[in-house]
């Protein structure tokens, strides 16, 4: 069952115009909520984020952060599994013309479907995984979680045949992100990461992430970074709703600092792993 445009229907049921400006510009916007056991994670703070990616491409916000809350916890009781993943999506709609400005009076496409979560695997978990780098070839408006994923389409098929689960980009010489994470670096014991910028979204697990090497008094050093940085450290990790915190342990076939999951990445893990149990008894 998902949510679309007001009223809870089966997915086979769901059908949006061919001519939504979602499907002819990707004129819209995006979030992904991790669920578990049915418990919706850092709820505020996604829907918080969309409102924001709204704003930026001046649509207006649909609905109140309460009624978003209560139509993603409707969605989350209508599955028959627990943990879930929870994609919003919204779209400019579309009045039967393709003509790039803004068109007047026509009502948002509103869609929320939820999926089973698909989460590392153990193996990975122990073993880290492996990346590929990039050129950062997007536009300079990565802070917008926009439906506009074609880069990422392209990117994440490059790391896929490279039989790897993440590609790391660089844009002059620094590091950005991830094709769909955020990405951590560990030197001489400090963690580090690049600023929230256009050029990177601001990620609900980056914050959490920050939030947690703080509280925890671990070393955090929040500042660009610069490609040689990133090939000489110790270790790499990707963060994002769905992977929650991921070492890298390959880069362009070069092992990361010993090749193996770094004490830092499995302190961050646990910590991470600590703070999602103790939300989800609340
Ligand atoms: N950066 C990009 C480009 C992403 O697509 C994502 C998530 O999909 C992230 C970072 C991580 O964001 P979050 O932690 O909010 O899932």
């Amino acid at each position: 069952m998902l949510y679309l445009n007001g009223s809870f229907m089966p997915a086979a049921q769901a059908t949006i115009s061919a001519l939504d400006r979602g499907c002819l510009f990707g004129d819209g916007v995006y979030e992904v909520i991790p669920v578990y056991s049915r418990h919706p994670f850092r709820l505020e703070e996604h829907i918080a984020r969309l409102a924001a990616s709204l704003a930026s491409i001046g649509l207006a916000n649909p609905y109140a952060p309460e009624h978003w809350q209560s139509l993603v916890r409707q969605a989350i009781a209508l599955q028959d599994y627990e943990d879930q993943s929870v994609y919003l999506h919204v779209t400019r709609g579309g009045n039967g013309e393709r003509d790039f400005p803004f068109p007047d009076d026509v009502a948002p496409t509103v869609l929320i479907n939820p999926s089973r979560l698909v989460m590392p695997s153990a193996e990975q978990k122990a073993r880290g995984v492996s990346a590929i780098s990039h050129a950062d070839f997007r536009w300079l408006r990565c802070d917008i979680k926009s439906l506009n994923l074609l880069p990422t389409v392209l990117l994440r098929e490059a790391a896929r045949q490279a039989d790897c689960a993440e590609c790391v980009m660089f844009r002059d010489g620094m590091l950005s992100e991830g094709a769909a994470s955020n990405i951590f670096v560990v030197r001489q014991g400090v963690i580090a990461c690049p600023p929230k910028n256009h050029l990177i979204l601001p990620g609900i697990t980056y914050d959490l992430v920050i939030e947690l090497a703080r509280t925890h008094g671990l070393a955090l050093e929040i500042r660009p970074i610069s490609e040689a940085e990133v090939r000489s450290a110790d270790e790499l990790w990707m963060t994002s709703s769905t992977k929650e915190v991921l070492a890298i342990v390959k880069l362009d076939g070069q092992p990361v600092g010993s090749g193996a999951v770094g004490p830092l990445a499995r302190r961050m893990d646990g910590l991470y792993q600590d703070f999602k149990h103790q939300v989800m008894r609340q």
